[in-house]
C-alpha cells in the first residue's frame, strides 16, 4: 500500500489516509501519556544510532511497521519539553493549536520565500507580527519578521550595525582595518559571542560589561569603556541589551542604554528571547520605557507563547537598514509590483522561508489573546509558589530574587560549601526522570534553575515536584 503514496491518485490518497490519521492517534496518545515518559531521555550516546540501519530501506516498510518503530526506536530517544514537569532552560512550548498550525503548514508545504511565492504567508505574518507587536505594547512604528531563532535575529541585527556603521562598505570590500566595538554584558547569552564572531567583528573586540548585584549591565560602566574606546581610536558600533537573562532572568537598564546607544551613535539591539513575552502583561509594561532608543528586538513565542519551535519574532525600527544589508537580487529572483509588497527574503539571511505565520495565525485565532495572558500569568504564579517553598526550606536558599517565572536556588553553604552536592542533586534528579532541571555557575556560585512555564503545567505538578525535590535531599544528605 505505501508504494501509492508517491502518487497524488485515489490509492495514493487513501494510503496517505491511513498513515495521517494513525498519526494523530499516535499523537493523541503520547499527549495522553506524557506525564509517564522520563522528562529527559535516558538513553547514552550510540544507543539510538544502532538501531537505524547503515543504509536506507530500498522497499517500503509497512504502516504498523514504521508507527511501531516510532514507538521502540524513537520515543526512547525524546526529552519531552511539553511535559508539565519540564522546568529546565527556558521551555521551548507548543499547544494543541500551533501544533495543528503547523500540521497545515506542513501539509501545504509551500516556500515563502517572497511575496508572489504565496502571497498569504508574506500578509499573514505581516499581520501576525502587528498582533504581537501590539499584544507586548512595542512601539507602533517597529516593523517585524519571523526568524527561525534569536541567535540568528541577534546575527542578523549586528550585520545590519556593521552596515550602517560603515556606510555599507563592509559588505563591498571587506573590514577596513578599523576596529569596531560590540559591547554587552557579562551575562548575555552566548549567541552574541557567536553572532560577534560571524560577523566578522572578533572576539577580542566585544566587550563584555561588568553587571551590579541583580546581575545588570552598569551603564556608567558602559560609558567608561565607549569612551576610552573612542580615544583608543575604535569605533563603539553596538550594544547589546538583554530582558531576561539565561541564567537568572536579570534585566539590564534598557533606558539608560538607550540614552548611551543616541549619545555615542551606537546600533542598539535588545535581546528578550524568553522575557519578552511578559511584556503583554500591564506588571510588567514599566519594562517598555527606553524602547524608543532601541533598534531592533527579538522575543521567541516558540518559548513562552505557546507557538512552537522554530518562532522567533524580530524588530526593526527602520528596515531599510536591514533590507540594504540583506537584499540580492539576481535575475530569477525579480518581482513585479516590488514596491506594493514584502519580500521576507530580504529581511533576513536564508532565502526559502517555511510558512510559520500559520501557527501563530491559528493560535491567536484558537486561543485569543485574553487566555495567552492568564497563562502567562499562572506561570509567574507558580514560580511564586516555588519561591516560597525555597525560602522556607531549612536546607536550599535563593540564589537570586526571582524573575519573571525563573527561580535560582541552591543547599546552603554551609551544607554545600564548595557547591559540589548542588550539582549531585541536579544530576539525580534528571537522571531520574520524575523532572527537569537545568543547573548552572554564575560568580562561581553553582545554582538550580527551576522555571515554570511549560503550556500545561499546573500547581499540581509543582506540588509534586518540589516534594519530590525535598526527597532528593534527604536521600543525597
Ligand atoms: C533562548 C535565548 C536565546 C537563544 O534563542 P534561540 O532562539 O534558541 O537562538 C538568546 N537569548 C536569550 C536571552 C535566550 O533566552
Amino acid at each position: 500500500m505505501t508504494a501509492a503514496l508517491l502518487r497524488n491518485d485515489q490509492q495514493g490518497r487513501e494510503a496517505f489516509s491511513e498513515l495521517a490519521f494513525s498519526v494523530v492517534n499516535w499523537l493523541l496518545r503520547y499527549y495522553e501519556d506524557i506525564e509517564s515518559f522520563p522528562v529527559r531521555s535516558q538513553v547514552h550516546p550510540g544507543d539510538l544510532l544502532k538501531r537505524f540501519p547503515q543504509t536506507p530501506p530500498e522497499n517500503p516498510i509497512s504502516i504498523p511497521d514504521v508507527l511501531n518503530k516510532l514507538n521502540d526506536d524513537v520515543l526512547p530517544g525524546i526529552t519531552h519539553w511539553q511535559h508539565p514537569r519540564f522546568f529546565a532552560y527556558f521551555p521551548g512550548n507548543a499547544s494543541f493549536p500551533s501544533i495543528a498550525g503547523e500540521m497545515l503548514a506542513s501539509g501545504i508545504a509551500a516556500q515563502c520565500m517572497k511575496w508572489e511565492t504565496s502571497p498569504v504567508a508574506t500578509e499573514m505574518e505581516q499581520r501576525c507580527l502587528e498582533w504581537c507587536s501590539h499584544l507586548l505594547g512595542l512601539p507602533s512604528e517597529w516593523k517585524g519578521v519571523i526568524q527561525d531563532t534569536a541567535s540568528t535575529a541577534t546575527l542578523t541585527a549586528l550585520l545590519t550595525a556593521r552596515e550602517w556603521k560603515s556606510n555599507f562598505r563592509i559588505s563591498q570590500h571587506g573590514f577596513d582595518g578599523k576596529r569596531y566595538r560590540i559591547y554587552t554584558s557579562q551575562e548575555a547569552h552566548s549567541s552574541v559571542e557567536k553572532a560577534v564572531r560571524l560577523a566578522g567583528f572578533g572576539t577580542e573586540n566585544l566587550v563584555k560589561i561588568e553587571t551590579d548585584g541583580h546581575l545588570a549591565l552598569i551603564p556608567s560602566v558602559l560609558e567608561r569603556h565607549i569612551q576610552s574606546d573612542l580615544s583608543a581610536g575604535y569605533i563603539p558600533t553596538a550594544v547589546v541589551s538583554t530582558i531576561g537573562t539565561t541564567s537568572t532572568g536579570a534585566v539590564d537598564p534598557v533606558e539608560a542604554i538607550s540614552h548611551l546607544s543616541t549619545r555615542y551613535d551606537l546600533w542598539h539591539h535588545l535581546d528578550a528571547a524568553y522575557a519578552g513575552s511578559a511584556l503583554m502583561l500591564e506588571e510588567y509594561a514599566h519594562l517598555r520605557s527606553g524602547f524608543n532608543g532601541v533598534d531592533s528586538f527579538v522575543f521567541n513565542p516558540h518559548k513562552w507563547m505557546f507557538m512552537q519551535f522554530d518562532c522567533s519574532c524580530y524588530y526593526v525600527r527602520n528596515p531599510e537598514m536591514l533590507t540594504r544589508t540583506m537584499t540580492i537580487t539576481p535575475s530569477y529572483l525579480v518581482s513585479g509590483n516590488q514596491e506594493r509588497h514584502i519580500d521576507y527574503k530580504d529581511w533576513g539571511i536564508p532565502l526559502g522561508r517555511r510558512f510559520r505565520s500559520l501557527k501563530m495565525w491559528m493560535t491567536f485565532c484558537l486561543l485569543g489573546t485574553a487566555s495567552i495572558k492568564e497563562r502567562i500569568r499562572q506561570h509567574i504564579n507558580l514560580s511564586r509558589v516555588v519561591e516560597k517553598w525555597i525560602v522556607e526550606h531549612d536546607k536550599l536558599t535563593l540564589a537570586f530574587p526571582r524573575s519573571f517565572n525563573l527561580v535560582a536556588f541552591h543547599l546552603r553553604s554551609e551544607i554545600d560549601p564548595e557547591g559540589l552536592l548542588t550539582k549531585q542533586l541536579c544530576d539525580n534528579i534528571n537522571s531520574a526522570g520524575k523532572m527537569y532541571l537545568t543547573h548552572t555557575i554564575v560568580n562561581d556560585q553553582g545554582l538550580i534553575r527551576m522555571v515554570t512555564g511549560q503550556t500545561y503545567t499546573d500547581e499540581s505538578h509543582v506540588q509534586e515536584s518540589l516534594l519530590y525535590i525535598d526527597k532528593e535531599i534527604t536521600h543525597l544528605l
